[in-house]
């Protein structure tokens, strides 16, 4: 047998005693194409279409009774879902809402934790953070008079890929009152040590809180344990729960009772909503940080994907991202870097999310070509590949043949076809 031949076999070795191979079949999948892009978009659970029909069918039969005869009733469905998804983050139910984007959501935390004084006004963050969070906490900054060169404190990555928790910590001054971190960087994959981090700025009087839409779904979180103030996520990349679902929310309990930054009637108290007071009366949960009315469609099938997650469990899916990404690390020491490919992602378990971060320095032409010979991948500049084998729907066979592809790629020069130009979607 040929050295192909025994990775093949070795992989579908590996696929045979997987216990979640058969959870593949619950999602949409194209034959022709090997997904590896699940932490930008996953792709859509069966369960997922199921759900969001259903609300559809109820919509359409019952006018504006679905709002309440539903079940679970599209009134609090925001808050069905959120308890759905609290296991997932280590979170009490009432912890955890489904409302608007993750953008907002952040703005929503730090209108609302955010009271500069003289001595604390500034917010901590890092300099390889998805810059989402970078642009809405700098026009939070500006909507309090204060400029984001006096008020924005950044801790800079020594290598470019990865941050330095010690640094980070040190970084947490007296002058600081809010710190915002990732706990999955987006490109390097790197998983920060959320504990520690939290644990060190409550030490200092620090309000913390997490931007993890890279790591929910992939990577187990503990949020009531670890005692984040909040943290926010996407649910369209690891959830599975399509193009633009809408985000969560988590809001420990200690912050109850706090007004709201971003307030609105569908935080309102939900058996006095309807008195329409003047009067501004917020949920005593995640809740009350709802604004205006849900967008239904939007996290309707999420109800589906979180069955899915619960069922399965984080832990086996973390178990099996572990096992694939390990497989793929592996496989590119092997094969890759003789041509000039190295993984850029933190290697040890503890400190690495789900998705590999292929490094080289032509990979905007080879994640080019890597879709047009059967590989969905994406590209992150200046030079990442990022691979995302995702545990619930990715083969150990697939990931074996994305390195083939790769190596075919560079043995064929096909990458020489094409423009070192990324798309806009990259
Ligand atoms: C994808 C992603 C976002 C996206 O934010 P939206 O407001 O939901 O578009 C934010 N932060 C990180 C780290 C992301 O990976």
């Amino acid at each position: 047998m040929g050295v192909y031949d025994q990775g093949v076999k070795l992989a579908s070795e590996m696929d045979g005693v997987d216990p979640l191979k058969g959870i593949r079949q619950e999602f949409y999948l194209n034959d022709e194409v090997i997904y590896m892009d699940g932490n930008s978009l996953g792709l859509f659970p069966k369960a997922a279409e199921a759900s969001l029909l259903r609300v559809l069918e109820d919509y359409k039969r019952m006018g504006i009774d679905c709002w309440t005869k539903t079940n679970p009733q599209l009134f609090l469905y925001q808050d069905h879902l959120g308890a759905l998804m609290a296991g997932l983050v280590g979170a009490s139910p009432e912890e955890v809402t489904i409302m608007s984007n993750t953008t907002l959501n952040l703005h929503s935390m730090i209108a609302t934790f955010y009271k500069p004084s003289a001595e604390r006004y500034k917010i901590l963050v890092d300099d390889l953070t998805f810059p989402t969070s970078r642009y809405a906490i700098e026009s939070q900054l500006r909507l309090k008079g204060l400029s984001p060169e006096v008020a924005l404190k950044e801790v800079k990555s020594l290598d470019g890929r990865t941050l330095d928790e010690d640094m980070l910590i040190e970084a947490m001054t007296e002058d600081v009152a809010i710190a915002v971190f990732p706990s999955v960087l987006y490109r390097s994959g790197q998983l920060l040590d959320v504990a520690r981090l939290t644990q060190a700025a409550h030490e200092r009087g620090i309000l913390i809180g997490f931007d993890c839409c890279h790591g929910v779904g992939a990577v187990p979180h503990e949020f009531s344990k670890w005692d984040v103030d909040f943290a926010v996520w996407c649910t369209y990349k690891y959830l599975n729960g399509g193009p633009g679902s809408n985000a969560a929310l988590y809001l420990n309990k200690r912050h109850f009772g706090l007004h709201p930054g971003l307030a609105g009637w569908q935080g309102y108290v939900k058996d006095k909503q309807f008195d329409l007071l003047n009067t501004f009366e917020p949920v005593r949960n995640a809740g009350g940080w709802q604004s205006g009315t849900q967008n239904i469609f939007s996290m309707a099938p999420l109800e589906g994907s979180l069955e899915l997650f619960n069922r399965v469990g984080v832990e086996k899916i973390r178990e099996k991202s572990l096992k694939l990404t390990d497989y793929l690390m592996a496989l590119i020491d092997d094969k890759l870097t003789g041509y000039g490919f190295s993984v850029g992602n933190p290697r040890e378990p503890h400190r690495r999310g789900g998705h590999v971060a292929l490094e080289h320095q032509d990979a905007v032409r080879i994640n080019q070509a890597l879709k047009d010979n059967g590989v969905m991948p994406d590209f992150r500049a200046p030079n990442v590949i990022r691979l995302a084998p995702i545990a619930l729907y990715t083969s150990f066979t697939e990931v074996f043949r994305v390195v083939e592809t790769l190596v075919r790629i560079m043995d064929d020069r096909l990458y020489e076809n094409y423009s070192s130009k990324r798309g806009t979607v990259a």
